[in-house]
């Protein structure tokens, strides 16, 4: 049908890149990942190198000098023999690949296209989508919708206007409303991600270009820098940054700023600069509520409507569903109708229920951790009739080792902990054991279809809850 599992095509022993890629988005974020590494993909694998590829020079460049020695250490921990990569460059067939993607992916991630083109124009990014007549208004976001509209209306007054969030929240939306409205007033805005600013600044240096670097970003009325987590760069960039912005602020240009947290917690960036950060106005953006997310889910339908000549609609109790059980982000609750009417207009049916527990399965994970290994570790011994203290004995039983391996299985495929973290929770074990467990149960569900049964019904008692008594 249509579930699909990440580890499913794991062969025992090539090398799962969709694995490597899952972990290199937790462990470097999803901006990176976005931008960057999801353009790479695998070739060939030799004994102690891979082959990756990626589409153009640049982002060769780019992923090799900051990004290779994280990419390595993940890869090491599936293949402890690789000990370098290499890069093909493969121009993209981007038309086709996007054909593809498009019934689970309609209208999200239209951002990070157009970065390969290097003017400095084209990093100025505002979307005319991201407005701020349709930011959907909750108590989640009010402070800080509330103080960017000031911040429109009172050029310099809150200065730097610092916005910090958790990952889809709403802070790009907000920056680029404002950016929209300083554009209006013939100010000269400067909207660039702090992945760009320092991609900008390495290519200036390097093309001798620093003098109309210089004269670019000072010559803002308005400098919105997206996601400042990213500025992680070297004594010489944070130099560059700093002055840059004391200039702007000295020649009274507005600055505004977002971040995935609090400028005092950000880390790698000098401490004047989050000082300065610090001494403007500083608002964070909550979580949705219950209220917040409803609203999105119909604020979107609406959206879709308009978009698409045919009816669209969603059953309440699905409405209701995805307003209760999405709640990490407001990206994934659209991400999450987006889905569903996809799902309806390939299969030219509602789903049901359960089809969209299965469609929105990896949404549904990802929603405040809900599944802990705790959980996993007592519906599994539950499962099996073994206790807790047995499962996390060393002892090597087969009747312990399996269900052992299972729990460390189903850790794998349903949190997003590192390997590390799952070994820690089941005793201290090596990470290597626990690859060893994911790659076995991998191998046994291929040849038993009663392994497939058991991982099956454990899945749906530990994410949806399912009844106890039907072994
Ligand atoms: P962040 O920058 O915090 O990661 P974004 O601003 O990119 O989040 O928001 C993610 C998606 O959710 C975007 O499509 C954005 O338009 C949408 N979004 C976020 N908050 C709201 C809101 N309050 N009202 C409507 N859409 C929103
Ligand atoms: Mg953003």
């Amino acid at each position: 049908m249509f579930s699909k599992n990440n580890l499913n095509n794991l062969k025992t022993n090539s090398l799962d890149w969709n694995l490597i890629q899952t972990e290199l988005k937790n462990k470097l974020g999803n901006e990176v990942y976005e931008s960057w590494l999801k353009k790479i993909h695998f070739l060939e694998e030799f004994s102690n190198y891979l082959l990756l590829s990626v589409p153009t020079r640049f982002i060769r460049d780019w992923i090799t000098s900051r990004y290779l020695d994280q990419i390595i250490k993940i890869v090491k921990i599936y293949k402890k023999d690789i000990i370098r990569i290499e890069f093909k460059i493969v121009e993209q067939k981007s038309k086709n690949e996007s054909l593809n993607n498009r019934n689970f992916n309609l209208v999200e991630d239209k951002e990070n296209i157009s970065f390969i083109k290097d003017t400095y124009l084209q990093y100025n990014r505002i979307d005319q989508n991201k407005r701020f007549e349709n930011f959907v208004l909750g108590k989640s976001n009010k402070l800080a919708y509330e103080a960017s509209l000031k911040t429109i209306e009172n050029l310099s007054h809150y200065n730097p206007f610092y916005i910090y969030a958790g990952v889809g929240m709403g802070k790009t939306h907000l920056l680029n409303s404002m950016g929209l409205e300083f554009k209006k007033n013939n100010k000269k805005v400067m909207f660039i991600s702090a992945e760009r600013f320092m991609y900008q600044f390495v290519k200036s240096i390097k093309s001798n270009n620093m003098v109309k670097f210089k004269e670019y970003f000072r010559n803002a009325d308005i400098l919105i820098i997206d996601d400042i987590q990213f500025m992680n760069g070297k004594e010489a960039m944070q130099e560059e940054f700093f002055h840059t912005f004391n200039a702007l602020l000295d020649k009274g240009s507005q600055i505004i700023v977002s971040a995935d947290r609090a400028p005092n917690k950000l880390s790698r960036i000098q401490e004047r600069i989050k000082s300065r950060f610090s001494g403007g106005l500083v608002v964070d953006i909550q979580k949705p509520d219950y209220e917040l997310r409803k609203k999105i889910v119909q604020k979107k339908l609406e959206d879709l409507k308009n978009f698409y000549t045919e009816e669209i609609k969603l059953s309440d109790d699905i409405q209701d569903f995805i307003s209760t059980e999405i709640t990490a982000s407001i990206r994934e609750i659209i991400g999450a109708v987006n889905r569903i009417i996809s799902f309806s207009r390939v299969y030219k049916k509602m789903p049901n229920l359960s089809e969209t527990k299965v469609i929105l399965k990896d949404l549904l994970n990802l929603t405040e951790n809900k599944v802990t290994i705790d959980l996993i570790q007592t519906l599994v011994c539950k499962f099996f009739k073994i206790s807790k203290n047995e499962m996390l004995s060393s002892r090597r039983s087969r009747y312990l080792v399996r269900p052992r391996q299972t729990a460390i299985y189903l850790t794998k495929i349903l949190t997003s902990k590192s390997l590390p973290e799952i070994g820690r929770e089941f005793s201290n074990r090596d990470h290597t054991t626990i690859i060893h467990s994911v790659k076995t149960i991998e191998r046994l569900k291929e040849i038993d279809p009663e392994m497939v049964d058991n991982i099956n019904k454990l899945k749906n008692r530990i994410l949806y809850n399912e009844k106890q008594n039907e072994i």
